[in-house]
């Protein structure tokens, strides 16, 4: 049986009795399925200083093995997904005449943007 196997069977048994599938000890958080509300909150807590540390490094915020664009907290990869997402999503929003910020305010009519986005210079 493979390392993988095991904690993959550990966790669903924990998390089928209600436990945290990372300490195994606490009740599950309300609003989280799998982990407890102390671990999620130390997870939180270790991404964040991960963020951090990775920023004074000048390494990207995802990998920490590259180096991230001038002045951006990302490298070349993460910026071009990021992009791709956005166009994507944006050309939905464009098709559905929705605000590109606000998906749920209409798109001056020609615009990509509704009153509000246009009215603050976007
Ligand atoms: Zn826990
Ligand atoms: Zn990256
Ligand atoms: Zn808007």
């Amino acid at each position: 049986m493979s390392t993988l196997t095991y904690f993959q069977t550990r966790s669903r048994m924990l998390k089928a009795s209600g436990r945290c599938t990372r300490c195994g000890s606490m009740p599950l958080a309300a609003w989280n399925r799998s982990m407890c509300a102390y671990c999620l909150r130390r997870m939180k807590l270790a991404a964040r200083a991960r963020r951090v540390e990775r920023a004074r490094r000048g390494v990207c915020r995802n990998h920490g093995d590259r180096p991230a664009v001038a002045g951006r907290r990302s490298c070349q990869a993460c910026l071009d997904a990021d992009l791709a997402y956005k166009q994507v999503r944006w050309r939905a929003l464009d098709a559905a005449g929705k605000c590109r910020d606000h998906p749920a305010v209409a798109a001056v009519e020609g615009k990509t943007r509704c009153v509000a986005c246009i009215m603050s210079g976007r």
